[in-house]
């Protein structure tokens, strides 16, 4: 990696949540980063102003028919305009010093496997790409010698523990969890929850998409599945622990029963400043941690009937091949059609359930086999959510 003073940096998904905060944290030192990608999905005039202010060397659009738009926004402008995934791919290859894989869903699995492939550091935020191809992802990572820096604040919290000792030591990882907004909630009240309820999380400032996995609690379903890949403790060894003020983030316990744990106010911008300043460590502006005012930190195991994501998580991991793919493409179509009001919010792990269930394609060899199980998936789900349909 480059000196701090002229670090390169791209990030994929900068209209997002965790990208604007990445540029935030950016703002904060503006002379020490040159941008070299932005990228949107959609929104191009969002991404224009962006480029702008950050003098981006590209920028992105993925969806084709806002190339127009977006050429004519950055007209005059340092910035070349491009559009499409396959641009998407080759603006990864531009081999900056750090990237930022902040797109959501399996949608960033090509772009972020392109920035891995410059053997450079990729921090991760898109968990989905990780869940549906683990095994490619961290092998893409070896075989080019990149570095991949967790983002997740737990991930990143157990990144930050693993200084502590080596991954040989660790008798047990716990991942952490909020338990979202319907925590303590029945199921009878769950049945009716409206698309608001579900996105307004308790305690982060999210995307929607994940705002309603903290909500099914698949969030932590598809964090297990991600931390299962990232550190390779074993299955058995990864515990998931309700922690309803998200002040912990996550804990490593070494064999010698030392548990080291990472602590901080529920701030995406905190786990991003560490991965973006890594392995120094920068200023930011964030809120320091007051536990005095919090007075006192609850925990609870989760409950499986109520929340069946974890359970069907663990499942995936153990049966392997395609089912992770399954479960995460599944998921993302699930979570779309209830945030179009199209089913109920308990229907999202309902379907998920019956879809690993029902489908067993052959395992997974390569990307292209990868990426064909996540189209008939998204085919099958659309199919059974039409049936079912509210
Ligand atoms: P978001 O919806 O706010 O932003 C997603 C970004 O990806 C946007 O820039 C959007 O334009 C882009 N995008 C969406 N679909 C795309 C497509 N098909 N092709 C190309 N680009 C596309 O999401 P977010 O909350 O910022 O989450 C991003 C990722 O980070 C997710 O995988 C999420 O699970 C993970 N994450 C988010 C948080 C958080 O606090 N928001 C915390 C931990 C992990
Ligand atoms: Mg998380």
């Amino acid at each position: 990696m480059n000196d701090l003073t002229t670090r390169t940096i791209s990030i994929f998904g900068a209209t997002g949540s965790v990208g604007t905060s990445t540029l935030d944290l950016i703002r904060l030192d503006r002379g020490k980063y040159r941008v070299v990608a932005l990228t949107a999905h959609s929104n191009a005039a969002e991404l224009a102003k962006l480029a702008k202010e950050f003098e981006a060397e590209i920028a992105v659009v993925a969806d084709p028919e806002q190339y127009e738009a977006l050429k004519q926004l950055l007209a005059g402008s340092q910035t070349e305009a491009a559009a499409g995934p396959d641009q998407l791919i080759s603006a990864a290859a531009l081999d900056p010093d750090w990237t930022m894989a902040a797109i959501v869903g399996c949608a960033g699995l090509p772009p972020t496997l392109a920035a891995l492939k410059c053997g450079k550091t990729v921090a991760l935020a898109n968990k989905e790409a990780l869940v549906s191809a683990g095994a490619l992802m961290m092998a893409q990572a070896r075989e080019a010698g990149a570095t991949l820096l967790p983002v997740d604040s737990e991930h990143n919290a157990i990144f930050q523990c693993l200084q502590g000792g080596r991954i040989d030591q660790v008798r047990k990882i716990t991942l952490t969890a909020s338990g979202g907004p319907f925590r303590s909630w029945s199921k009878e009240q769950m049945a009716s929850v409206t698309p608001e309820q579900a996105v307004a999380h308790p305690n982060w400032d999210m995307g929607a998409k994940i705002s309603v996995d903290s909500a099914t609690m698949m969030n932590k379903g598809l964090e297990l599945i991600e931390a299962h890949h990232l550190f390779p403790v074993g299955l058995k060894n990864i515990d998931i622990l309700v922690h309803p003020q998200s002040v912990i983030h996550s804990m490593v316990e070494y064999h010698d029963r030392s548990t080291l744990a990472q602590l901080g106010s529920p701030d995406m911008r905190i786990p991003i400043a560490s991965a973006l300043a890594w392995p120094e460590r920068m200023k930011t502006d964030c809120l320091p941690l007051d536990l005095s005012k919090i007075g006192k930190l609850d925990f609870e195991a989760p409950d499986d009937d109520r929340f069946p994501a974890i359970k069907l998580a663990r499942g995936a991991i153990e049966a392997g091949g395609a089912v992770p793919a399954i479960l995460n493409a599944t998921n993302e179509i699930a979570v779309a059609a209830f945030l179009k009001g199209n089913i109920q919010f308990l229907e999202i792990t309902e379907i998920v359930s019956r879809m690993v269930d029902s489908y067993s394609p052959p395992d997974p060899d390569d990307l292209a086999d990868i990426f064909a199980i996540d189209t008939e998936t998204r085919k099958r789900a659309k199919a059974m959510i039409e049936d079912v349909k509210v």
